[in-house]
């Protein structure tokens, strides 16, 4: 099969032909129809995150259609949709997984990350993570559901019922997010990279009733703030933006340093917290939720071998919405 690659960190994806895999007891063998480019991909590029497998095929946000089942799986049939989401392993044991907080737990492994992804034309799969995808979405518009979605979903419920909600940072999960805080009748505002008008007036369209530059101030105090920019220093900025009680949660995997702040700014029973991954249930939460709202994923669908192109675009913010590739 042909595979997109990473062999080092900071080195670029390159092609290579592989033996597909085969299905282990448990497994999935998946035939890729679509996977989703997400911010983490960059990370991992990038050497952000502690050392994962190395090479490792990048990507999880992976359609696809079951081609084998391996031994004792009794989910799913041949030939059926499913989706394989970044949790990708729990060890079911530990404190964690105990308590219902698996996305916590302490041997967790990850896909694209520990376990090779979805930038490639096969993958295999721990059948016990993989969800069904709803059928009123297509390959390609489905993709982004599964990270930008999910894990963008559960920072919505972690900023709790509020109502002024700002967004910083308008790719691939906020352009979710926003649709289903607008569907629960919250109110939205959007912050984008100064001067990026291309985003905010995006942000308009999904209902945000402001959008401005990540440095100004918003027209009214936020209740809550979800950080998708992985950029420190809009902590203290979303404090500054954000009312007495408010929490700001940060949603991605890795940031730039966060500056030191005045306690002013915390002070007032403000909360700061991160989302780390996803348990299964808001897989299924989601899932179930995203075709009421419903959600409508804006994409942009690249070859598989165009997988460098995608990371550079998202790098450099000139995806509006989602990059997903096809092989
Ligand atoms: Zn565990
Ligand atoms: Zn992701």
């Amino acid at each position: 099969m042909k595979a997109m690659q990473l062999g080092a960190p900071r080195a670029a994806l390159r092609i290579v032909d592989l033996p597909t895999p085969r299905p282990g007891p448990g497994q999935l063998l998946i035939k890729v129809r679509a996977c989703g480019v997400c911010r983490t991909d960059l990370h991992v590029v990038d050497g952000d995150l502690a050392q994962g497998k190395m090479p490792i095929i990048p990507g999880h946000e992976i359609i696809g259609t079951v081609v084998e089942k391996g031994a004792g799986v009794e989910r799913f049939a041949p030939g059926e949709r499913v989706g394989v989401p970044w949790l990708g392993y729990t060890c079911g044991a530990c404190r964690y997984c105990a308590a219902g907080r698996e996305n916590l737990c302490d041997a967790a492994r990850f896909t694209g990350y520990h376990l090779d992804g979805g930038y490639a034309e096969y993958t295999v799969a721990d059948a016990r993570y993989c969800f069904p995808i709803p059928k009123e979405y297509d390959d390609t518009a489905a993709a982004p559901l599964l990270c930008a979605g999910l894990i963008g979903y559960r920072s919505l419920v972690l900023a709790g019922d509020a109502k002024r909600l700002g967004l910083y940072g308008f790719g691939a999960a906020a352009h979710i997010v926003a649709q289903v805080a607008r569907h629960q009748g919250r109110r939205l505002f959007a912050f984008s990279r100064p001067s990026d008008i291309a985003a905010q007036r995006f942000a308009r369209e999904l209902g945000a009733e402001w959008a401005g530059d990540s440095t100004a101030a918003p027209p009214e105090p936020l209740d809550a703030a979800i950080l998708f920019a992985p950029v420190g220093a809009l902590v203290p900025a979303a404090l500054r933006a954000t009312a007495k009680g408010g929490t700001v949660v940060c949603a991605g995997i890795h940031m730039s340093e966060i500056p030191a702040f005045p306690y002013e700014l915390l002070w007032g029973e403000r909360v700061v917290r991160s989302v780390a991954n996803l348990t299964r249930r808001d897989g299924e939460e989601f899932l179930a939720l995203a075709p009421r709202v419903p959600v409508k994923t804006t994409i942009e669908v690249l070859q598989l071998d165009q997988a460098n192109e995608a990371l550079a675009r998202l790098r450099e913010g000139r995806v509006t919405g989602a990059a997903v590739l096809v092989p």
